[in-house]
């Protein structure tokens, strides 16, 4: 904050710029960093100062910043096609990209958007228009999960159950119901995650079978509520939640949209439990961190129920952007990124190496539930602060290190490509961070 070109960039942002999901009066206290570059997982401020991005800046970011590439991908598609719309127009990023989806997953027709929200609002039309296609327009209402994430627009908001997320928007909000959640925290003395699962299924099928007949899908985070704080469960819910929606004649919506793309140590997150969703939506990690996207998959069937001489029995909805060529072409370059760095193996040797770095944070005596699935590692921390996140996002920031619990839900959500300077800065920076917000107890 000494240069003055960083501290000109401040105010001048702070003057012009509305940062999201950010009370605005907080940055009195703590301004914005400016940014001036990215490489791998680093980001340099300014001043030079770099910043491990060890939560892959807002878990978009798979591969590193600027990497060679996606990059080269990007230039040369920027000379053929920027831009077309694709409505009566098609091009080859946005049909490569769906054939490789389609392959990845088994569900097709990708239609697309260009952010999570937009997905998530994608999939819920698409259902109830296939129940109205169908000759059951009373399937119209959707169900989620306690503490359930699924993006923050007006429609998005329905199933999205977080208070501080929705509380002032309520009136606006056409909210779905929420059944509990399977957090294998929430097991007794002597139960293990998958009891949890079944008691959390049997709680959904109680309310299928009391509100089947008006019910359109069921929305799911597969395996990781991550903006409730890196909840867990056990695959069984997603294999109990698969044939219940099946029994009850209910669409079933994998939003992978943070858990999507090898987060969770499977190319997908739903792949470990062995079932096949009615919609999967994507985005966040579909570009590899560089440009906005997001794509619905379906099955067939649902694609059918539109497919006829009516205009209006079509999916009419749209985005400006959707489809765009660059776009595409970065995720087409992130997949292909999978392969040449052959990355689900890569990974699973990095998160033993990360796992064992962070081994004394997960044995401190303030931690509970330490958790790790994948790329994603999660430490609750009893802390008498009600802004302990604030805190300790200060402290790990000054040790070059980009941590923003949740609650009082330390995690850490890295890039696939972290070296071991890389593994040292995030294990023992998020480990000196937390001893010094501890400190500040006592003082
Ligand atoms: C981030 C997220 C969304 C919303 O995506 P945006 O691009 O921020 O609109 C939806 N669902 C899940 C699970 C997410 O993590």
């Amino acid at each position: 904050m000494q240069q003055p070109t960083h501290d000109g960039l401040v105010a001048r942002s702070l003057a012009s710029v509305w940062h999201p999901c950010t009370q605005m009066k907080r940055h009195e206290a703590q301004p914005p960093v400016a940014i001036a570059r990215a490489q791998g997982p680093w980001l340099y401020d300014t001043a030079g100062k770099r910043y491990l991005d060890a939560i892959s800046s807002w878990w978009v970011n798979l591969f590193g910043h600027s990497h060679p590439h996606i990059q080269a991908a990007l230039t040369d598609q920027l000379a053929r096609l920027d831009h077309v719309m694709l409505a009566g127009f098609t091009h080859a990023p946005v049909v490569e990209l769906s054939e490789r989806l389609g392959a990845l997953t088994g569900l097709g027709h990708a239609f697309y958007g260009s952010d999570g929200a937009a997905a998530t609002e994608i999939a819920l039309k698409m259902s109830a228009h296939y129940w109205r296609n169908t000759g059951r327009p009373a399937k119209s209402r959707f169900v989620g999960l306690a503490g359930g994430y699924h993006g923050e627009t007006v429609g998005a908001l329905a199933v999205t159950d977080i208070a501080i997320f929705r509380e002032a928007y309520a009136p606006l909000v056409r909210l779905a119901d929420t059944v509990p959640s399977p957090d294998a925290r929430g097991a007794a003395p002597g139960e293990t995650a998958e009891d949890v699962a079944r008691h959390a299924a049997a709680a959904l099928e109680a309310w299928l079978e009391e509100h089947h007949a008006t019910t359109a899908a069921l929305i799911v985070e597969p395996l990781v509520q991550c903006a409730a704080g890196m909840a867990l469960h056990d695959p069984e819910y997603l294999r109990l939640a698969r044939a219940l929606c099946s029994r009850y004649d209910v669409h079933l919506v994998v939003d992978e949209i943070a858990v999507g793309f090898a987060r969770t140590g499977t190319m997908f997150a739903h792949q470990r439990a062995g079932i096949q969703p009615d919609f999967i939506c994507l985005s966040k990690g579909l570009t590899g961190g560089t440009l906005p996207l997001s794509a619905v998959l379906t099955t067939d069937a649902v694609y059918a129920a539109f497919y006829d001489d009516d205009v209006a029995r079509g999916f009419l909805h749209s985005h400006s952007y959707t489809g765009n060529p660059l776009a595409c072409r970065a995720a087409l370059a992130t997949l292909e990124l999978f392969d040449q760095l052959d990355a689900l193996n890569a990974n699973t040797a990095l998160a033993q190496r990360i796992d064992a770095a962070c081994a004394p944070l997960s044995r401190h005596p303030r931690v509970r539930h330490a958790r790790h699935l994948g790329m994603i590692w999660a430490w609750d921390v009893d802390t008498p602060f009600p802004d302990f996140s604030r805190r300790y996002h200060r402290h790990a920031m000054a040790r070059g290190l980009v941590l923003r619990p949740i609650g009082n839900t330390l995690y850490a959500m890295p890039p696939y490509v972290l070296d071991e300077e890389a593994v040292q800065r995030l294990a023992s920076g998020a480990l000196d961070a937390l001893n010094a917000t501890l400190l500040e107890e006592t003082s």
